[in-house]
C-alpha cells in the first residue's frame, strides 16, 4: 500500500523548510548518497511570477535544494519549458533570486536518450539527465489542465520530453486521449522519480495550467514515493472520482496505484474547486488539427518497389491505420499515431519516415522562435 503524506504549509521559509525536510526524511531522502547527483524537476511551464501559480514555488525548490546539500550531494534543477527560455523562466519565477548563493547547477533538458517504453510506442527520446539521475525529486504544482483535467505528479514528467518533441507528441497521440495518457504513464515509469512533492499551497483552478487559470490557496503540500498514489490522493481531497483523471485510470491499468492509499496527515475535503472545460489535446483551432498532424509530424511512407505485401506492418499497427490492396499498402494518416512501429517490423526495409516541405519549414521557424 502506498503512503501519501499531507501537511499544512505556507510560503514562509522558516516554517516551510522543516515541513519539506520531514517529508524528504520519511520518504527515503536518507538514501541520497554523498557526491551523488540529484535531479530536481519543478513545473517550469512558462515565465511567470509565483503569485500566478503557474510554476512550482521557489521556496519549495529552495528547501529541497538545501536538503540535498545537507546530504553532501549535488543538486541540479532541470526542465524543458513549453514556453519561453529556461533561463527566463528561472529569472521571472524568482527561482534564481531565491536560490542565490546556493551551490546548485541549472541545466535545461537538452540531450535525450532512446528508451524502450513498450507497446505501442517502442523507443522514444527522453531527457538523458532524467533517465540517468542517481536520485530524482519530482516537484509538480497542483493545477487544473484544460486537456487532462488536472496536472499533478505524473503529468509534470512530460517536461522530460525535450523541446519541440512535446507538441509533436501531442500531434502524434492527440487522436486518442487514452493513447496520450498511456504515453505520460510510460514516461513516468521510465524516469521513475524517487520522491514526488506537490506544491498545493497556492494551486490553480479554472482554465489552467497557464495564464487562463485562477490562483487558489489550498495551503497544503503532499509527498509520496509513488506519484500515481499522490495524484489519487489529490483527487480525493478535491472530491473528484480518481478515474476522471485519465493518468490515474491508466496508472491503475498498469498496476502502478490503487485506491488503497495510506494517508499520513489530514486530507482536507475541498468541494468548491473549479475544474476546467476540457479541450482537445492538439493545440490550435480544431479545423486545422488534421492538417497539422498530416503535415507537421513525420509520417511513415512506403517504397512500393521494396514492399513484398507481406502484411506484417498492417497486422502490427496499433491504430489500424494501414490497409492493403492487391498492389500496395495504404496509410490513413488521420488515424496514424506516428509510433513508427510499422517501420521497425517491416522485414524488407520498405518503410521510412517522410517529412513534408510544410513540416520542414514549420520546424525551422519554431526552432528559431524558441531560441532566446
Ligand atoms: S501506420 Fe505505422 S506509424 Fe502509423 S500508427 Fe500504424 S504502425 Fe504506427
Ligand atoms: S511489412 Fe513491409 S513489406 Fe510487408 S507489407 Fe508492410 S511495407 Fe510491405
Amino acid at each position: 500500500m502506498s503512503k501519501v503524506i499531507i501537511r499544512k504549509a505556507e510560503y514562509n521559509y522558516n516554517t516551510l523548510k522543516p515541513v519539506i525536510f520531514e517529508i524528504m526524511d520519511s520518504l527515503g531522502g536518507n538514501r541520497i548518497q554523498t557526491n551523488s547527483s540529484v535531479l530536481i524537476k519543478p513545473n517550469l511551464l512558462a515565465p511567470a511570477t509565483p503569485e500566478k501559480a503557474i510554476v512550482t514555488h521557489p521556496l519549495i525548490i529552495k528547501a529541497v535544494v538545501e536538503y540535498v546539500l545537507d546530504k553532501g550531494a549535488r543538486p541540479r534543477i532541470s526542465d524543458s519549458p513549453a514556453m519561453g527560455s529556461f533561463d527566463r523562466v528561472l529569472r521571472e519565477s524568482g527561482i534564481k533570486e531565491a536560490l542565490a548563493g546556493l551551490d546548485i547547477e541549472y541545466k535545461e533538458f537538452k540531450d535525450s536518450v532512446s528508451v524502450d517504453i513498450g507497446k505501442p510506442f517502442g523507443k522514444i527520446d527522453i531527457a538523458a539527465d532524467a533517465v540517468n539521475a542517481d536520485f530524482f525529486v519530482n516537484l509538480p504544482k497542483l493545477k487544473t489542465h484544460t486537456q487532462m483535467l488536472l496536472t499533478l505528479g505524473i503529468k509534470n514528467l512530460f517536461g522530460c520530453i525535450v523541446g519541440l518533441s512535446k507538441p509533436e507528441w501531442h500531434l502524434r497521440t492527440g487522436v486518442d486521449r487514452e493513447m496520450f495518457t498511456t504515453l505520460l504513464v510510460k514516461i513516468y515509469q521510465a524516469v521513475n522519480p524517487s520522491i514526488t512533492i506537490l506544491d498545493g499551497i497556492l494551486s490553480m483552478q479554472g482554465q489552467g495550467p497557464g495564464k487562463g487559470g485562477e490562483p487558489r490557496e489550498l495551503g497544503v503540500i503532499l509527498g509520496s514515493q509513488n506519484a500515481a498514489a499522490l495524484d489519487i490522493a489529490v483527487c480525493k481531497m478535491l472530491g473528484i472520482m480518481p478515474g476522471k483523471v485519465l493518468t490515474n485510470k491508466i496508472a491503475g491499468d498498469h498496476s502502478l496505484a490503487t485506491d488503497e492509499i495510506t494517508i499520513d496527515g489530514n486530507l482536507p475535503q475541498i468541494r468548491d474547486f473549479s475544474l476546467p472545460e476540457i479541450t482537445p489535446l492538439v493545440f490550435g483551432p480544431e479545423k486545422f488539427h488534421g492538417f497539422m498532424r498530416r503535415h507537421l509530424v513525420q509520417r511513415p511512407s512506403c517504397n512500393d518497389s521494396l514492399c513484398k505485401l507481406c502484411g506484417e506492418c498492417r497486422k502490427y499497427c496499433p491504430a489500424e491505420a494501414i490497409t492493403q490492396s492487391r498492389k500496395k499498402i495504404h496509410f490513413d494518416y488521420d488515424k496514424c499515431i506516428r509510433c513508427y512501429c510499422c517501420i521497425e517490423v517491416c522485414p524488407h526495409g520498405a518503410l521510412r519516415t517522410y517529412e513534408t516541405l510544410t513540416g520542414k519549414i514549420t520546424r525551422k521557424i519554431l526552432k528559431r522562435l524558441k531560441t532566446p
